[in-house]
């Protein structure tokens, strides 16, 4: 195993053991402090159960052969409710997000021809996409769901959404299936959204390095960006996050968990961020088609439960995507997908948020 990295800033903070439970938590005042935020949000929740965030048109069509498994995302949210782990009243529905909110992260030019279609051709191929008018608008609807699971975070204590994790995309050009960086928006405005500015750390465990997250906060010192990947998996030319954890191919179970708890609570008490964004991409399991290393669905299982549990029992709210994630059959996708929403349902319940 290769490890490297370095952190950016260590930071000694006073910490506020359990600081969100102090704020009010009830439905009327979380719709009336969403209401002046750029996306609004069906307010008519179940309180009593892990908030999940979900949209229709998180999926739009593509060419049947693609390689994308567009058809994983209605999938994990129709799992989560046959297997009763969630009801329809915990669903909550991002809206677009808005140009403004885009340009936080991305260049007014880019954000332009992303959705009015200009990119060329030689931009869309990087994207691994080509153009559409409903690729845009599912990318919009990606990055609201992100957005709002990160604000439902902050007042609930935990939330999850049924997408996001587009770690590729940079402020003026998107690649690998990432055409908006949703992680860096949310962490973004969230960040600024308060008086007293918030830190936010973006745990990346997706198998592949979350490069444009890195590019994007490389001189922000109240994002920390800890990415674990495999180190010869895309991208081929890695940016330089606040710490880099390196994996050779064919990691097991054992030696991921070990190293995942070897760095993430010594962050979580270093850094001490008000909000923490996880990128619980499956695609480090065995059977992805891309990935490179060898987790089985207990690995992933165990992996979610440390990183949600370690920080949610510190009082620190967390906000959970789905990342990457290949597999023809996307019913056994969407299924290895919604083992992050079981496991935060546990903790849900387990910790009584
Ligand atoms: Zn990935």
């Amino acid at each position: 195993m290769i490890m490297s990295g370095y952190f950016k800033i260590q930071y000694v903070w006073r910490r506020l053991p359990g600081r969100y439970t102090n704020v009010m938590r009830n439905e009327a005042y979380l719709q009336k402090s969403l209401w002046k935020r750029p996306f609004h949000t069906k307010v008519t929740k179940d309180s009593s159960g892990l908030p999940v965030v979900h949209h229709s048109k998180y999926v739009c069509d593509i060419p049947a052969n693609h390689r994308f498994p567009m058809g994983k995302f209605p999938k994990i949210l129709l799992f989560l409710l046959r297997d009763q782990i969630i009801t329809d009243k915990q669903v909550w529905t991002p809206d677009l997000a808005s140009e403004e909110l885009l340009a936080l992260v991305h260049t007014e030019e880019y954000v332009d021809k992303f959705i009015h279609g200009k990119t060329s051709p030689e931009e869309q191929k990087r994207t691994g996409f080509s153009w559409s008018d409903g690729l845009a608008t599912r990318c919009r609807y990606e990055t609201g769901g992100t957005v709002l699971a990160a604000g439902i975070a902050l007042q609930r204590g935990l939330a999850c959404s049924t997408a996001g994790g587009t770690h590729h995309a940079f402020p003026s050009y998107g690649a690998g299936f990432c055409l908006i960086n949703d992680l860096a928006v949310a962490a973004k405005y969230w960040m600024e959204e308060s008086s007293q500015k918030r830190k936010v750390l973006i745990v990346d465990l997706d198998v592949h390095q979350g490069d444009g997250t890195a590019y994007i906060f490389r001189e922000e010192p109240d994002v920390f960006t800890f990415s674990m990947h495999c180190g010869s998996n895309f991208p081929v030319r890695k940016q330089q996050s606040d710490l880099d954890v390196s994996l050779k191919d064919g990691l097991e179970d054992k030696m991921y968990l070990a190293t995942v708890q070897a760095y993430l609570p010594s962050i979580l008490d270093s850094f001490r961020p008000d909000l923490v964004l996880y990128d619980a991409g499956v695609d480090p399991h065995w059977d992805d088609e891309l990935g490179k290393l060898r987790l089985t669905d207990q690995g992933l299982y165990q992996r979610d439960l440390f990183v949600i549990d370690t920080t949610v029992s510190r009082g620190i709210p967390v906000a959970a995507v789905i990342g990457g994630g290949y597999c023809n059959d996307t019913d056994r996708l969407a299924l290895r997908h919604s083992i992050l929403h079981r496991v935060a349902a546990q903790v849900w319940k387990k910790r009584s948020l």
